[in-house]
């Protein structure tokens, strides 16, 4: 054989090339599956459209958890793989179209989380004063996209406030309301959301369910939280802890249920302590309307009973509760990404086992995981399993050849970004965003604080860039 004959060292083969839309746990957990599997060799951009990683680990879970916040330093762990990039700072539908994205690569899967609130859909919903928790937990958490004015002057005269909703969010809430300064000083909040909450006149929170202590779907340990407070008194009216048939027998079946009931008995007794907060939990109270002419100054609320298969229904008996702050915690929602279809009842895109549903027919090359996927449920680690679901349809499309690796455009995706005018945001800058943070916490003896202005967020990149330039 001459060495013309010769084909040389086979080709390696070609890299499947995934974007992933949005760097929170369930975007991680989707380029993590990629980098652990062996049949095909992949390259990950991950895409977010904040400088910063982790989604709502960063902008949802509560400062004062830092046990639970610190899953980000897990979750770091797949953005170190060399196979993955973070691509920061960069929006899907607005610096980048979806079309185009999916024409830079030979496969997306959209994890872009459900950041929007459902509503209650009552008179005064939008009144001055009325906040969703959206809101609320974008501002205390330092995202910054955050209404800073409308937070913090609903806040300055919120003496009375009701949360409405018994989901942990709603805790979280409620929790981070009622805590002393002191409570929330080593937390990662920025300073002015400290400063905020320990001016904020909170005496009382009342946190509304419109169905029984039986169908809240708080956890035990969200719940325990509240009766450690440091300054504040949980109540509970023992008449809404009467269970009748359905409510009895499904104490006795669910674990969560049962052991929350032992927790709200505990605190049925309790009379409250003079010169402490309090946090009520009142149940079978559902909103008719908040009141108030030019801001809140009370919601009414409606009485309910709750049937057999746990609908509740109201009974024209109605109250009103004093109230300057209100805060809807009733879920999230996924929103539209321009070109890509969606559900607006379930705020999800459709999809079958991860694959993106067009008119009802699979979009080969196009995958969702996450919240977007499934809907706003479970945990943090929900969404590990979640994403492996996905990616063995992703693969099993690669295998069934409808996916092909190589097949999407040859170019760069970050350069071709960098071509349009935006400014990519990479793992380096982030690391500079992160010592930032952390330099920033260590003037207060804090571990971290959040740097919550875009042009905070962006300063730090080109500060570390022209230091190693
Ligand atoms: C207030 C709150 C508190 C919570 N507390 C806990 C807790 O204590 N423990 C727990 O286990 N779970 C908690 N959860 C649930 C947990 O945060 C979710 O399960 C998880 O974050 C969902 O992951 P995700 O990746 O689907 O969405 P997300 O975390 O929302 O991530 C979506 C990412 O997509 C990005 N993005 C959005 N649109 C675009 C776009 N157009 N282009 C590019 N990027 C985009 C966003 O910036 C974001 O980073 C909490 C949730 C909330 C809302």
């Amino acid at each position: 054989m001459s060495v013309d004959d010769d084909p040389g060292p086979p080709s390696p083969p070609a890299r499947l090339r995934v974007a992933v839309v949005g760097a929170g746990p369930a975007g991680i957990y989707t380029a993590e599956a990629l980098t652990r599997q062996q049949e095909v060799p992949v390259a990950v951009d991950l895409i977010d459209r904040l400088p910063t990683p982790f989604g709502l680990v960063r902008h949802g879970i509560a400062p004062d958890h830092p046990k639970m916040r610190a899953i980000r330093d897990t979750l770091h762990r797949a953005l170190d793989h060399p196979a993955v990039r973070f691509v920061g700072n960069v929006e899907i539908g607005r610096d980048l179209s979806c079309r185009d994205l999916h024409a830079a690569v030979d496969a997306v899967v959209y994890t872009y989380g459900a950041a929007l609130d459902r509503q209650l859909a009552i008179p005064g919903e939008d009144l001055p004063g009325s906040l969703a928790a959206t809101e609320l937990v974008a501002w205390y958490t330092g995202h910054p996209d955050a209404d800073r004015s409308t937070v913090e002057t609903a806040l300055a005269r919120a003496r009375s406030v009701v949360v409405v909703g018994v989901g942990n969010v709603a805790l979280d809430v409620a929790r981070v309301l009622a805590r002393t300064p002191a409570e929330l000083e080593p937390t990662d909040m920025p300073q002015h959301v400290l400063d905020t909450l320990a001016a904020a006149p909170v005496e009382a929170v009342t946190v509304l369910g419109r169905r029984g202590p039986v169908q809240a779907t708080f956890t035990t340990q969200e719940l325990r939280e509240l009766g450690e407070l440091a300054e504040a008194d949980v109540l509970v009216d023992p008449a809404d802890l009467e269970l009748d048939g359905a409510a009895e027998e499904r104490a006795a079946t669910d674990r969560v249920v049962s052991r929350n009931l032992a927790v709200l008995r505990e605190w049925a007794g309790h009379v409250p302590r003079p010169g402490r907060a309090t946090v009520t939990l009142r149940f079978f109270s559902r909103p008719v309307r908040l009141l108030g002419e030019d801001r809140v100054t009370g919601v009414e609320v409606e009485r309910t009973v709750v049937d057999q298969d746990g609908r509740a229904s109201g009974t024209g008996e109605t109250a009103v509760l004093p109230a300057d702050l209100v805060v809807r915690s009733v879920g999230y929602r996924g929103g539209e990404l321009p070109e890509l279809p969606l559900d607006p009842h379930r705020g999800t895109v459709p999809n079958e086992l991860g694959r993106v549903l067009r008119g009802g027919e699979p979009a080969p090359g196009e995958y969702v995981a996450g919240w977007i996927k499934r809907g706003p449920t479970g945990v943090v680690g929900t969404n590990k399993h979640d994403a492996r679901e996905t990616v063995a349809t992703l693969l099993a499309d690669v295998a069934a050849g409808v996916v092909r690796p190589g097949g999407g455009g040859a170019d760069d995706l970050v350069a071709a970004l960098r071509a349009t005018g935006a400014d990519p945001v990479l793992l380096e800058d982030w690391r500079a965003i992160d010592a930032a943070e952390v330099a920033l916490g260590a003037t207060r003896g804090r571990a971290r604080t959040t740097l919550h202005e875009w042009e905070t967020l962006l300063a730090a990149v080109k500060e570390a860039a022209a230091r190693t330039r």
